[in-house]
Formats: C-alpha cells, sequence, structure tokens
C-alpha cells in the first residue's frame, strides 16, 4: 500500500461508496490514484476515464511523488515483456514492482546470484516487510521472486 501525503489525499484515494464500485462513475470521487504509475488525477465527470494529473496534493499542498510510468515501460521492457501484447504480471498491475526494486537495491548481495535466499527486509517505507524467496533455478540461472507480505 503506497502511503499518501496526507490523511485527507488517504481518505479521498481511499473513498468506499456503497453505491458505485467505479470511482470514476461515483460523483463523490474526485482524485484517481494509479499505484503502478505512482500519478494522482482529478477525475473528470464526463462520463468517460480521464483525469487531469497533478503534481501538488490540493490539500496539503506537498509535491507528490514523482511519476513512475516511464520507470514501470522501462522495468517491464528489462524483463523482455510487451505491455501491449504480452500479460503484465501482477506485481506489475500495482505498486508492488517498486517494493521489489527498492529491495532488491537494499539488498548487501546481488539477489539474483544467490539461492535459498530467505530475508525479511524492510522497504523504503519502513512498514512494508517484503519476503524475498527463491524460486527454482531454471537453466543455471537463479530466480528470486519478491513478495509483499501484508
Ligand atoms: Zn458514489
Ligand atoms: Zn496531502
Amino acid at each position: 500500500m503506497t502511503h499518501h501525503c496526507c490523511e485527507a489525499m488517504t481518505s479521498r484515494v481511499n473513498m468506499d461508496c456503497d453505491q458505485h464500485d467505479d470511482p470514476f462513475a461515483c460523483p463523490d470521487a474526485l482524485v484517481d490514484f494509479s499505484a503502478k504509475f505512482q500519478e494522482y488525477g482529478l477525475i473528470i465527470h464526463d462520463g468517460g476515464r480521464s483525469s487531469i494529473t497533478i503534481n501538488f496534493c490540493p490539500w496539503c499542498g506537498r509535491r507528490l511523488p514523482e511519476s513512475q510510468r516511464d520507470r514501470w515501460f522501462d522495468e517491464l521492457e528489462r524483463r523482455g515483456i510487451d505491455p501491449w501484447e504480452d500479460e503484465v504480471p501482477a506485481e506489475f498491475q500495482d505498486d508492488r514492482w517498486l517494493a521489489s526494486l527498492a529491495v532488491r537495491s537494499a539488498l548487501p548481495w546481488s539477489a539474483e546470484d544467490e539461492l535459498n535466499v530467505h530475508v525479511h527486509a524492510e522497504a523504503q517505507d519502513g512498514d512494508q516487510l517484503i519476503d524475498v524467496f527463491d524460486a527454482p533455478s531454471e537453466g543455471g540461472v537463479a530466480v528470486v521472486r519478491l513478495m509483499l507480505v501484508e
């Protein structure tokens, strides 16, 4: 789960309406947050799915995190995945892919080289526990998967 700049933003992003599952259909919904891209947008209620990206929080005035859209595409490309053609892995549907990158860069060794890795590492946020475990090696290449522990 991404931490937002303030309580007002958190409650806007996580707004739960019992009449509308889709925030774009709910007249009370103001902010659309894309976890995978870390982008905030003001919803345009014209029946479509557009929003206007904002860089500052309308409530506390803080600068919002930088968009990770380019990095998202770069990271998929690095794995040889074409988001338009191939199935996008689950961790890339929300912010878990960012947590994985954060852990990988925080590990004292190259996680890809290790087998039987089982550690708990703290991600950037300090309160997200990430479980790193190994997967069977394929063709001599160790595959390390990172999974968020809720
Ligand atoms: Zn509603
Ligand atoms: Zn705020």
